[in-house]
Order: C-alpha cells, then sequence, then structure tokens
C-alpha cells in the first residue's frame, strides 16, 4: 500500500498522528476534522495515499464513497444536521490544503452561511473527542 512519508493523512493512518477515529475499513478510514466548519465535520480519507481525485484509483474511490455513505447516516442520526455536503478540493483553488485525497462530511444549517472555501478555526478537542465517540456508536456494521 503507498504511503508518502511526508503526509499528514499517511501519518494519521499509521498511527503516527493521533485521530479521532469513527471508522475503519480495509481501504478507507475516517475521522474527524479538528478544525470543524460545523460540529460533526468528519473527514474519509483512503488508506492508500493518493494526492487527489485524478490519480485516486477507482477501487480506493468507490470504497471511500460508500463510507461517506456510512459515516453521513452516523453524523444525521447523530447531530442531526438540516442538511449535509460531501465535498472534495482539488488543487489550491479550489481549497485543497491536504494533498491526499478526502472527502469532507459536513453537516449544515440554514442560515450557517459557510462558503465554499471555509476559513480554517481550531475546534474544541474535547468536544470533537465525545462527539466522535457518539458518531462512532451509529456507525452501521
Ligand atoms: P482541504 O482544505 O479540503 O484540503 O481539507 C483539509 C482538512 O483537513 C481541513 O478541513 C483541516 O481542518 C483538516 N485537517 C488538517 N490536519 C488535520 C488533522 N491532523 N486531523 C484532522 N483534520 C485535519
Ligand atoms: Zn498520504
Amino acid at each position: 500500500m503507498s504511503s508518502d512519508p511526508d503526509c499528514i493523512f499517511c501519518k494519521i493512518v499509521s498511527g503516527d498522528i493521533p485521530s479521532f477515529r469513527i471508522l475503519e475499513d480495509e481501504l478507507t478510514i475516517a475521522f474527524m476534522d479538528i478544525n470543524p466548519a460545523n460540529a460533526g465535520h468528519a473527514l474519509v480519507i483512503p488508506r492508500q495515499h493518493a494526492e487527489d481525485l485524478y490519480s485516486i484509483d477507482a477501487e480506493c474511490l468507490s470504497a471511500v464513497a460508500r463510507s461517506a455513505q456510512r459515516v453521513a447516516r452516523a453524523v444525521e442520526r447523530t447531530v442531526g444536521p438540516q442538511g449535509l455536503n460531501l465535498v472534495q478540493c482539488n488543487g489550491d483553488a479550489a481549497g485543497q490544503s491536504v494533498y491526499h485525497f478526502h472527502m469532507h462530511v459536513l453537516p449544515r444549517a440554514v442560515g450557517d452561511e459557510l462558503k465554499m472555501n471555509w476559513s480554517i478555526r481550531p475546534g474544541d478537542m474535547k468536544a470533537i473527542g465525545e462527539l466522535a465517540e457518539r458518531i462512532k456508536a451509529n456507525v452501521d456494521a
């Protein structure tokens, strides 16, 4: 499985960097975004390193889509957002800051005024960790 020693998300896959994990399967992992745009903001990534949509292989892409649906259902049960976006960015102009393919599972509320390229604000780690446990408990087998 390919990995990039300089990639922060590869370090999350290997466990060298901690994360609030909510789902793991053979090809993917999902964890909480530590700068949540809204409560329950999570990321789904392939275990295998691929920079973006152009380079990810089809099997990993399909696996990320399946996991994103499972995470979205768990977030919906846990947070009960009014809406939810899947967001995936490719390139600086599109707002990509981490070059390991990832899908944002992004709960939405009427009037939250989120823009496509939202600004990053550090979250409350205790609150994120607690929410991760609750979402994890709601992930279907
Ligand atoms: P993007 O701008 O689409 O590349 O999104 C990258 C996301 O990764 C941002 O929302 C960051 O808050 C998030 N992020 C960066 N480092 C970490 C980390 N160590 N753990 C969790 N989320 C992270
Ligand atoms: Zn990587």
